[in-house]
């Protein structure tokens, strides 16, 4: 499975947006916090006015990098939102929502799209009580997500747990009615290991303003379609 291993937050900069692909860290010490510019030696002249297809390219890529994926398996959705009925630019944002590697993070067990994405690829991760390790596998409604007891001890899930906590659910997903008290009940150094069911639900289809991923889709359509 290709995908990108290089500096994330060149990604950011280039795409002029903070795209979080760092977690928690990125609400700490950010590059983008400064002067973003974008990267390489010719930097400044990039942030000259885009032209019209240089700004739906500029979305599609920001898209494509918010998810983790290379551009043939982005193509790959799109024709799948495409051939979908409704909407294709939500269509297209549902599908990327709704990956198995994103629902992993948006209930945090995971605070970047890449921890996310080795969580299921390390095979941490079951659904309905079947081990999933294709971070591409698309959830459903009512689809029981549960992350591997072995984790309970994990330092860095536990805070990204509590993490979670704060920032709340998108109301598309519940977690496992033992996982917030067990959460709460946390300080700084413990972890999971006393108690709690790692695990939540996908309740149902994500509505347009609950889609974590700031992207004007209608752009990404136009881009495809010409
Ligand atoms: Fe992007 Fe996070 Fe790096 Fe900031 S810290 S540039 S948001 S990846």
């Amino acid at each position: 499975m290709a995908r990108y291993i290089g500096p994330v937050c060149r990604l950011c900069r280039r795409e002029g947006v903070k795209l979080i692909l760092k977690g928690d860290r990125c609400f700490g010490k950010c590059p983008m916090d400064k002067e973003a510019v974008p990267p390489g030696q010719h930097g400044h002249a990039r942030a000259a006015k885009p032209t019209e297809y240089g700004k739906r390219l500029r979305e599609k890529q920001k898209a494509r990098r918010f998810v983790g994926v290379l551009e043939r398996q982005f193509r790959r959705m799109f024709d799948a939102a495409s051939h979908a009925k409704g909407n294709t630019g939500e269509n297209l944002l549902r599908l990327m929502e709704t990956r198995l590697d994103n629902v992993v993070r948006r209930l945090g067990f995971a605070q970047s799209p890449r921890n996310a994405r080795q969580l299921v690829f390390h095979g941490h991760v079951s659904v309905n009580g079947r081990r999933v390790d294709v971070p591409s596998y698309q959830a459903q409604p009512g689809d029981v997500v549960t992350v591997q007891e072995g984790l309970k001890g994990n330092v860095t899930l536990s805070r990204s747990l509590q993490s979670q906590l704060q920032r709340g659910l998108p109301g598309w997903l519940e977690w496992d009615p033992s996982l917030p008290d067990a959460v709460k009940k946390l300080s700084e150094s413990q972890t999971m290991a006393d108690g709690g069911v790692l695990g939540g639900k996908v309740k149902q289809w994500p509505a347009r303003e609950e889609m974590s991923f700031p992207v004007n889709e209608q752009f990404i359509v136009e881009l495809y379609s010409k």
